[in-house]
This record gives C-alpha cells, sequence and structure tokens, in this order.
C-alpha cells in the first residue's frame, strides 16, 4: 500500500461544495483586500485561541516579522529562539535589525529547554521566540516565568501548533504576541500563503494592523513605514470554512497518532513523548532513529513516504553559519541526523497506519541486517 505523507485532495473532495459557494460569493462581491471575510476570521480565530485581537496578515514569516516590529525589538537587541526548528523565526529576528541567540532543545519533545533558554540570556536579551513544534506546545509555564522573571518579551511561533494549549491556555494565548501560519500544509491550511499574530494588547494589535498596511489606518495617510502584507478574502473565505473541523481534524490526528504509538511499542524507533500538559496536535508524528537516512530508503522502497523536518539546524545553515557556524547545540545537531516523521493527516486510515507500522518494522529489520 502506498501511503503519502498527507492527502489535501482527501481534504478538498469533502468540502467542495461548500469551499466553492465561499470562493463564489467573495468574487461576486468584488472585494478581494481588507473586507468582511478577513474580518470575520480575525474575530473567529481570537475566539478560538482565547485572546482579544487577531490580525491577519499575508503569511506566518510576516506574523513573526510584524509582531517583532509592533513590540519594538530592533538593533541593538537579542532575541532567543530555538535552531531546530524552520528558519523564520531567525530570519524575522534579522529582519528587525536584533540579533538571534539560539539555544538547545529539550531531547523529548523537540522544543526549547526552559533551562538552556535562560543560560542563554545576556545584558542584550530583549525576548524569547518559543515554537511549539510538530504540534506540541513548549514549556510555557517555565519559559513565561523566566520571561516575566528577567523582564522579557515572549513571542510564540505556533505555526505547528494551532489548536495545541499547555494547561489548558491555547497555543498563542501565552506570549505577548502568538504568530501563525495558514501555509497550506499546515493543521489549519489556506490555498496559498496566509498567516496572523494575535495578542491581548490592544496597542499591540493596532501597530500590527498597520503595519500590515504600508503604516495606514486612514487611507492615504502613512504614520509609519509598512509593508504590503494583507490577506486577502479568497483567503479568508477559505480558512472560515476550515476553521470550523479544525477542532474535529486534530481530534484525528491524535487519534491516529495513538494508534502509531500502540503498534510501534517495543519497535527500535523513538516514539513522540508528550509533556501531558495539554493537547499535542500532531502537526507531525515524528519519530527517531539512529540510522536515519537508510531506514527512511528503506521505507520509500515499501511504499511509504516520509519526511525530514529538520535537516539542518538553523545555526549551521549557510545564511547563519558565519555568524553562528561555532555555536554547539548538541541536541539540535543530533535530532536533525535522526528525526523522521511518518505520514499524518486527518483522512490518513487505520489501515494506511497499520501499513506504515508494517513496513517501518520490516524496513527497520533490513537496516539492523545491512549494518550486521
Ligand atoms: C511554516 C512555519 C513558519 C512560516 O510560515 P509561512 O506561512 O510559511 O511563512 C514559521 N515557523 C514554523 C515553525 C513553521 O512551521
Amino acid at each position: 500500500m502506498n501511503v503519502p505523507m498527507l492527502d489535501l485532495a482527501a481534504e478538498y473532495r469533502d468540502l467542495e461544495a461548500e469551499l466553492a459557494a465561499a470562493v463564489g460569493k467573495v468574487i461576486a462581491s468584488g472585494r478581494f483586500i481588507l473586507g468582511p471575510e478577513g474580518e470575520a476570521l480575525e474575530h473567529e480565530v481570537a475566539a478560538y485561541l482565547g485572546v482579544k485581537h487577531a490580525v491577519a496578515v499575508a503569511s506566518g514569516t510576516d506574523a513573526l516579522h510584524l509582531a517583532l516590529r509592533a513590540a519594538g525589538i530592533g538593533p541593538g537587541d537579542e532575541v532567543i529562539t530555538p535552531s531546530f526548528t524552520f528558519i523564520a523565526a531567525a530570519e524575522a529576528v534579522t529582519y528587525v535589525g536584533a540579533r538571534v541567540v539560539f539555544a538547545d532543545i529539550d531531547p523529548a519533545t523537540y522544543n526549547l529547554d526552559p533551562a538552556a533558554c535562560e543560560a542563554a540570556i545576556g545584558p542584550a536579551t530583549r525576548a524569547v521566540i518559543a515554537v511549539h513544534l510538530f504540534g506540541q506546545t513548549a514549556d510555557l509555564a517555565a519559559i513565561d516565568a523566566i520571561c516575566q522573571r528577567r523582564g522579557l518579551t515572549l513571542f510564540e511561533d505556533c505555526a505547528q501548533a494551532i489548536g495545541a494549549d499547555f494547561d489548558g491556555r491555547r497555543a498563542g494565548a501565552w506570549g505577548a504576541l502568538g504568530c501563525f501560519s495558514f501555509y497550506p500544509t499546515k493543521n489549519l491550511g489556506a490555498y496559498g500563503d496566509a498567516g496572523m499574530v494575535v495578542t491581548n494588547d490592544p496597542k499591540l494589535a493596532e501597530v500590527v494592523r498597520m503595519l500590515r498596511h504600508h503604516g495606514s489606518r486612514t487611507t492615504y495617510r502613512h504614520e509609519m513605514i509598512g509593508y504590503n502584507s494583507r490577506l486577502d478574502e479568497l483567503q479568508a473565505a477559505i480558512l472560515r470554512v476550515k476553521l470550523k473541523r479544525l477542532d474535529r481534524w486534530n481530534a484525528q490526528r491524535r487519534e491516529r497518532a495513538g494508534l502509531y504509538q500502540r503498534l510501534l511499542a517495543g519497535s527500535p524507533v523513538g516514539l513522540p513523548v508528550e509533556h501531558g500538559r495539554g493537547a499535542h496536535v500532531y502537526h507531525q508524528f515524528t519519530v527517531r532513529a539512529p540510522m536515519r537516512d537508510v531506514l527512511r530508503e528503506e521505507l520509500a522502497a515499501r511504499g511509504v513516504a516520509s519526511g525530514i523536518y529538520y535537516p539542518v539546524p538553523v545555526h549551521r545553515q549557510p545564511a547563519f553559519a558565519l555568524d553562528h557556524g561555532g555555536v554547539s547545540l548538541p541536541e539540535s545537531e543530533r535530532a536533525a541526523q535522526e528525526v523522521l516523521s511518518l505520514p499524518m493527516y486527518p483522512q490518513l486510515t487505520e489501515g494506511a497506519v497499520k501499513s506504515v507500522c508494517d513496513a517501518l518494522r520490516e524496513a527497520a529489520a533490513s537496516v539492523l541486517r545491512r549494518k550486521a
């Protein structure tokens, strides 16, 4: 049985009529930028997350960039982020002229290690970006406590974790600003680029609102140099259709993860660890194996797709290596060598999960034979 990493076409087949109506309504209205769909989406997402304000922007990367700028992070400031993640958080810090300081991860959850975060604080540190990787939040209680004690602004990169929570408070509702991506493959995905910034602070929300629209809140009056980073009405309408299904889809991801856990118990791969303080929404189901690359080949030979998120930690990327290549982050570097993400999406059938697990056990046995 061939199993892909994800199947957006299956999702589309379920929603086709409703999406066609939503998209048709926007096109017929003739309003494409900053209109009622975007506003409604902002209210719905804010209510879903339990925050006061949400501002839709053009991508998750822009959400991080505009959030940092709104909070006044800039030249001379240092911002602590993990290195074992997608590059966007570190890029955003660089866009505003601040300096990235990479801290290591907790090897069990792949998220920022609070002790490593605290150890990375120096006189110029102004902020921390906690990334909630693979669908599980970082240890927000510990990181928030550090930020409060040391006077730092907490940002959350929630691109992979919409709907996840820590102690009953949703990802995005902990930091001064929470940043979301609706990239098509995320748990809530648009049919193009899209993102959102959320906050409980009305002043920060207002600044992000201006920044996304050329520094303007009244037509042709520009109070600051901003950007063109608006979310269009078509994407907003599509996201509203999908948001209604998000909780069910996340529950389905959790069920599939539970089945993977049962079927892979006692196998040679390391399984995901839940912190037990809130829901993991399994953007990815990521296992760990020392001979990862051979295992991946053996899986592919059996028709099972897999992904490596991420093969190179950000401090070792060519774009950052000049300044950070000498930094040692052993857990981030080891994770980059060992992680392997298995197929995960709400429409994944039980039969497909079983096939993946059978293939994985066979592949692991074959890897051991090759090693011997
Ligand atoms: C996807 C992603 C982003 C960037 O979002 P875009 O919408 O692609 O700009 C940022 N951080 C993480 C952890 C992501 O997974």
